[in-house]
């Protein structure tokens, strides 16, 4: 197992004000790992990352950086490099100058200054800009020049909060796929924050989900897909989201049984439930759905309407309704469902989760532990 280049364990901040920024946080991240901190805004992303830059002092709670208890480290003494959203460059210093500055400001000698500086220019593609004063920029290529910066001085944790919102979506992607790539050619520590769960999946290896301060669950992106923890998780990743019905769910004579409104179903194999019924929110997501002329065997099938049908290109998305609930169906390709019309649907048991509709917490005992197959 590889050492644990930050530890964050118990970590605390409550502001003056009383706001929690962060509570009882504990998240380990292994050398050389790329760890995605996602939420909504206000969840505690930026906070958890200021403490670990030191830019905030933790309440309570403790910090290691490479084995290291940092709480009473100094931010410019971590060997941690930030890159914000808003670029931060040195606007009176040409490119090569902003790049050079905090390695610089180390004392660390001219020829492997210069050396380092072309190497993450050329890493980069910024190589022909570097006598161009920022003003001179695309915010495309000032975002590059800021997370050059930070790979000049090859710390031993980046962090990243947000670098690329303020750019147009396909230079996002492009940018984002650079990082990723950045992120293997050094296998570099690194701690990026953003609140979009499409930047999460396809950036992190694994990604810590927050919710108002706390750590609702951490995973890879496929783990937290295939088996959300919570009804917060579920719905956070997949778009459309998981469709969320509310219901009871108990055992039946033989297994579960399930009312959704006006309608019963029973699934064959489940265990441990309670005998009374227990309100929770099944959960299901739109891709796994079938719909036609299906049997339904050990699944949660019917008929349902057609209400709208959107062609996206490569997929359509299919609203349907019950006579007790709505959802959506994700199928591949061009679908030629009519508007009004019935269609068949299914949903196999091994599909389905279960949320208790109090806290949220995912109902182990019906769903089981086991990863469906998919
Ligand atoms: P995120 O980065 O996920 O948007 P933040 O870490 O910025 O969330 O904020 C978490 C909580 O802490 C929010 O309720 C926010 O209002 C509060 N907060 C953040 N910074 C401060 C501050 N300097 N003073 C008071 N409250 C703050």
């Amino acid at each position: 197992m590889k050492m644990a280049a930050l530890v964050l364990k118990n970590l605390s901040k409550s502001y003056k004000n009383g706001a929690v920024g962060v509570c009882n946080l504990n998240i380990e991240v292994p050398e050389g790992e790329l760890m995605v901190l996602v939420g909504p805004s206000g969840s505690g992303k930026s906070t958890a990352l200021r403490l670990i830059a030191g830019l905030e002092t933790p309440t309570t709670g403790e910090i290691h950086i490479a084995g290291m208890l940092a709480n009473n480290i100094p931010p410019r003494d971590r060997d941690i490099a930030m890159v914000f959203q808003d670029y931060a460059l040195y606007p009176h210093l040409d490119v090569a100058g902003n790049l050079e500055f905090g390695l610089k400001m180390r004392g660390c000698p001219k020829n492997e200054i210069r050396s380092r500086v072309g190497e993450v220019a050329a890493m980069l593609g910024i190589s022909e800009l570097l006598k161009r004063k920022p003003k001179e920029l695309s915010g495309g290529q000032r975002q590059r020049v800021a997370l050059g910066r930070a790979l000049v001085r090859k710390p031993k944790v980046f962090l990243f909060d947000e670098p690329l919102s303020n750019l147009d979506a396909s230079l996002r992607v492009r940018l984002r796929q650079e990082i990723k790539d950045i992120h293997h050619a050094l296998g570099a520590t690194m701690v990026y924050v953003t609140h979009d769960q499409s930047e999460a999946m396809t950036l992190g290896e694994r990604i810590a989900v927050m919710n108002t301060g706390t750590l609702e669950q951490v995973g890879s992106p496929v783990e937290l897909y295939r088996d959300p923890q919570s009804k917060f998780v579920a719905n956070f990743f997949g778009n459309p989201a998981m469709n969320f019905v509310p219901c009871s769910v108990g055992e039946g004579g033989e297994g579960t049984e399930i009312e959704l409104g006006v309608a019963r179903f029973s699934l064959k194999t489940r265990t441990n439930l309670p005998v009374a019924r227990q309100k929770a929110f099944l959960g299901f997501r739109p891709e796994d759905v079938s719909i036609g002329d299906l049997s339904g065997e050990n699944s949660l099938a019917g008929r349902a309407r057609v209400l709208t049908v959107e062609p996206l290109g490569s997929e359509t998305l299919i609203y349907l309704e019950t006579e007790s609930f709505r959802f959506v169906v994700r199928v591949l390709g061009y679908a030629d469902a009519g508007v009004g019309a019935e269609v068949g649907y299914a949903v196999h048991e091994s599909k389905l989760h279960f949320f208790d509709e109090q806290n949220g917490k995912r109902i182990p005992e019906v769903l089981g532990t086991e990863t469906p197959e998919r």
